[in-house]
């Protein structure tokens, strides 16, 4: 299946930043078979998206909210995204399951409503440090995935990211052997069709590695996606 290689751009950076990053990434991605995905931050979706009119880079958005629409104050609905020109949206990453507390059951409303209104799902796993070392990663990895991923995921095109809390912003990454065990977990629990992305700590020295491992269908990259030149190469390594 395609590689998907997918830059989670978090809360950083300034209008300005975020137009030349993606029309760096945009100048660049000629010749690269994976397919691109980047993220921005959601005041910036549909700027980042004009500017990659045209051109074969997808742009998704970070969260949405479960209602289509409604009293939600500082929320952004899935409908939003999609008329901003999203075509994906990143859920349930673990920064929004410790910072907002993001049970199983929202996220998968959430993907829910984003299938309904156009969004292909990213849905993040992932176990924390404790977990690890308790020996509990697959199980936990499991749970999420039978609690977190809907009815129709696969159909949809569904994409299911593993992300080791520990390993996200660290430096630190699982060996080679632990994540292609958990992604051989993953395989077995959502079927044959949908890509699993690994994500932490992606970096251009570590991504043909990475990208190599069975059944590892590309990388949800967070600090090096801000430099244009480091996606490029992780996306080349695909
Ligand atoms: P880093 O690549 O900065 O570790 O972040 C990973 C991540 O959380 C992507 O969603």
């Amino acid at each position: 299946m395609r590689p998907l290689i997918a830059g989670n751009w978090k809360m950083h950076g300034t209008l300005r930043e975020a137009v030349t990053l993606a029309e760096a990434v945009r100048a660049g991605a000629g010749g690269i078979s994976a397919e691109l995905l980047v993220c921005p931050p959601a005041p910036y979706v549909h700027p980042v998206a004009v500017a990659m009119l045209g051109q074969p880079v997808a742009v998704g958005g970070q969260d949405c909210h479960l209602a289509v629409k409604g009293a939600h104050t500082g929320d952004v609905a899935a409908p939003m995204l999609r008329d901003c020109g999203a075509t994906y949206v990143i859920l349930g990453h673990s920064e929004r399951r410790a910072d907002h507390g993001e049970t199983d059951a929202v996220v998968k409303a959430k993907a829910v409503t984003a299938m309904a209104h156009g969004l292909t799902p990213i849905i993040c796993v992932g176990e924390t440090l404790a977990q690890r070392e308790a020996g509990q990663a697959e199980a936990i990895v499991r749970a999420q995935v039978a609690g977190s991923l809907p009815d129709g995921f696969a159909a949809a095109g569904g994409v299911v990211a593993y992300e080791p809390v520990w390993a996200i912003g660290t430096g630190k990454t699982p060996s080679e052997a632990d994540i292609a065990a958990i992604h051989a977990t993953l395989r077995e629990a959502v079927g044959g069709t949908t890509r699993l992305l690994y994500g932490g700590s992606v970096k251009p020295g570590n991504a043909v590695a990475i990208l190599a491992l069975p059944h590892v269908d590309g990388a949800l990259v967070g600090g090096a996606s801000l430099v244009a030149e480091d996606f490029l190469a992780i996306a080349r390594a695909a």
